[in-house]
């Protein structure tokens, strides 16, 4: 990018929108963009570049409510998953480019460092012959009591599996991201000075069909690893992966847990492969960091959203460096 010292992509985890203890009103909302945006702005305040992604989680979860209850009480069908991420980009990236906006005119950095903020809706492309489309594993959504879930599945197609935690819960597959339909879009934007929001939830899962045209599919992409395509894709220094823990632990939740400062990506796959990482949380960011470092990245850095500045200065969180 023009003139910025490095380029940073930024994922947000599900706590930079709905933190512990919240309900999750549009008060709450706010409060957190604007925590976030603050953040975003200071780094661009330095001279650094940005993207940001973000988790989408939380709010798919919400929107499968929203939609149960109407159908239920007002027999209004539900929309496709793909439609649900869609939407979930648009409220996220929504409150980040509002937020955002107004903390850059705030100090003063909107239309002299940054010509503006962007969300994109991204399409991301995913195989449609990935292993992961034979064994869903990824829990969306209400939970349900047996019969109504067989009812669903029935009826919308939906597969359910039984929660470890009680109850049925709808699960769909978490295929590998391939690339972002409108990378070049997003680099372009990156490039002339644009801040871009973009590849939300991981990017809507979507596949070319046999005549060559995108579709949609009922599909959920781990952010982190969306986040690492893109961040190789417009060529970034850093990827910023900001979570809910202040460093990634081996041993994890164990009495000898023991945090981590810094490891190379090949130390990082050691402890991957010994199943250090929980799968679906902790595992899909270091695979990301790794992915980024091997692809030409300079450095991924895990850390608690709290501490994201002391983070980008090497005082905080754990890094994962080529090697
Ligand atoms: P996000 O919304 O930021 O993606 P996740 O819940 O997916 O958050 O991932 C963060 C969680 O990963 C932490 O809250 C922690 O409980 C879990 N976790 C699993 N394994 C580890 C590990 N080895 N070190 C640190 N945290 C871990
Ligand atoms: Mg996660």
């Amino acid at each position: 990018m023009n003139g910025v010292k490095e380029v940073v992509v930024v994922a947000l985890g599900g706590n930079a929108f709905q933190s512990k203890g919240d309900k999750g009103t549009v008060e709450e909302y706010w409060r957190n963009a604007y925590t976030s945006a603050e953040f975003i702005a200071r780094l661009i305040g330095e001279g650094y570049g940005v993207v940001v992604t973000h988790g989408n989680g939380p709010q798919v979860g919400i929107i499968a409510e929203w939609m149960m209850a109407g159908l239920k009480e007002k027999n209004l069908p539900p929309m496709s998953l793909d439609i649900a991420g869609a939407m979930s980009q648009g409220w996220l990236g929504y409150l980040l480019q509002q937020a955002l906006y107004n903390k850059l005119m705030e100090k003063n950095l909107m239309g002299k460092v940054v010509k503006g903020v962007v969300t994109i809706v991204t399409q991301t492309l995913v195989d449609k012959n990935d292993p992961a489309f034979k064994d869903p594993t990824k829990y969306i959504g209400p939970w349900y009591e047996k019969e109504e879930a067989e009812k669903l599945a029935k009826e919308f197609g939906w597969v359910f599996k039984p929660d470890p935690r009680g109850g049925y819960r709808r699960v769909v597959a978490s295929p590998d991201p391939v690339r972002q339909i409108e990378i070049d879009a997003i680099r372009r934007l990156v490039d002339d000075g644009f801040v871009v929001i973009a590849d939300g939830g991981g990017g809507i899962p979507v596949y070319f069909d046999d005549n060559g045209k995108l579709r949609g599919v009922e599909a959920v992409i781990d952010k982190d690893l969306g986040a690492e395509r893109m961040a190789a894709a417009v060529g970034a220094d850093i990827l910023l992966i900001l979570t809910d823990v202040e460093k990634v632990y081996l041993n994890h939740g164990k009495p000898d847990a023991k945090p981590i400062d810094q490891m190379t990506a090949s130390e990082a796959l050691k402890y991957y492969k010994e199943g250090h990482f929980k799968p679906g949380s902790m595992g899909p960011k270091v695979l990301a960091g790794v992915r980024f470092v091997q692809n030409g990245g300079k450095l991924a850095i895990i850390a608690h959203l709290s501490q994201a500045y002391e983070a980008i200065k090497g005082n905080a969180g754990t890094r994962i460096v080529p090697g």
